[in-house]
């Protein structure tokens, strides 16, 4: 996790409260610690991951900010309701202002390998449990309030080995654009975020193998690999009310990872 920043207030999220999905490790964690510098009250949602949601609200709270932890397994049954009732615990009768669906399970391997049971579950965390979660809280949603996924470059770069990871992405992607259709009415803007390759503190390993960063930095516009806090700035601005004009899009999040061929 990089140093907190102290409370920034330019971003104008004071008075807001978010709910975070996935906030333990990684993007989420970044995402939740963003939103909370500008302001926001932040639900940190985990999984499994207990120590690291709690090592989140540290950060949150030693920063100046607030927050409270939900725990819920997703892509279970009864995950969303579980969800729910830690959030409305902590919401205490308020109102939920931005939602962040960023939990999701990475790819499970190219089609001669993913099982059907692998296929299922990719389904239910990355794509069922967003659809009803959104749901769930439509009605605590306010007027004016933001609606963020997070997607992944999957969509548009034909990896074979990422299938139907990015069937999942995809899915959301579609989603985010038609509710955006739907709750422009209330001001609700939806969209999704696109990340290219991001090295965490979890996954860091991961781009350790020889060579790897080197030839993802070569087929970046930007020159290198993403961190989680480039992914989080821009959620943190789809969340302010400087982007309340943008809507039903999907904001690449990769630096400019694999726009074409460099001459
Ligand atoms: P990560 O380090 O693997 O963290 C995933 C988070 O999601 C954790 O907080 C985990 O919580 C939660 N989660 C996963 N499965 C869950 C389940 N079944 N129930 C509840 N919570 C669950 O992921 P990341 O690399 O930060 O990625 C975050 C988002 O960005 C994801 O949507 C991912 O697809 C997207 N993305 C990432 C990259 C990248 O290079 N990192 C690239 C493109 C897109 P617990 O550990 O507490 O269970």
């Amino acid at each position: 996790m990089r140093e907190t920043r102290s409370i920034d207030r330019e971003w104008g999220l004071v008075g807001r409260v978010a709910l975070v999905t996935g906030a333990s490790r990684g993007i989420g964690q970044a995402i939740a610690i963003r939103l909370a510098a500008a302001g926001a009250a932040v639900a940190v949602h985990y999984g499994s991951d207990l120590a690291g949601a709690r090592s989140t609200l540290a950060a949150i709270e030693s920063a100046g900010g607030s927050g409270f932890l939900v725990g819920a397994e997703l892509g279970v049954d009864g995950d969303v309701d579980t969800l729910v009732r830690g959030l409305d615990a902590g919401l205490n009768g308020g109102q939920l202002d931005i939602l962040v669906n960023n939990a999701a399970v990475p790819p499970a391997g190219p089609i001669d390998v993913t099982t059907p049971e692998q296929f299922d579950h990719l389904f239910a965390v990355n794509v069922r449990a967003p659809y009803f979660l959104i749901r769930r809280l439509l009605s605590s949603l306010s007027d004016g309030g933001r609606i963020i996924t997070i997607s992944s470059v999957a969509t548009r770069m034909a990896n074979p080995s990422q299938t139907s990871f990015a069937m999942t992405k995809g899915a959301i992607e579609t989603m985010s654009r038609t509710l955006a259709n739907e709750l422009g009415v209330r001001g609700i803007t939806v969209n999704a975020v696109a990340p290219g390759a991001t090295r965490t503190a979890t996954n860091g390993s991961l781009f350790e193998a020889p060579g790897l960063a080197g030839f993802i930095a070569e087929r970046t516009a930007l020159n290198r690999l993403g961190e989680a806090e480039d992914v989080a700035d821009i959620v943190g601005f789809l969340a302010s009310d400087d982007a309340r004009w943008i809507t039903g899009q999907v904001l690449d999040a990769s630096g400019g990872l694999y726009l074409g061929p460099r001459l």
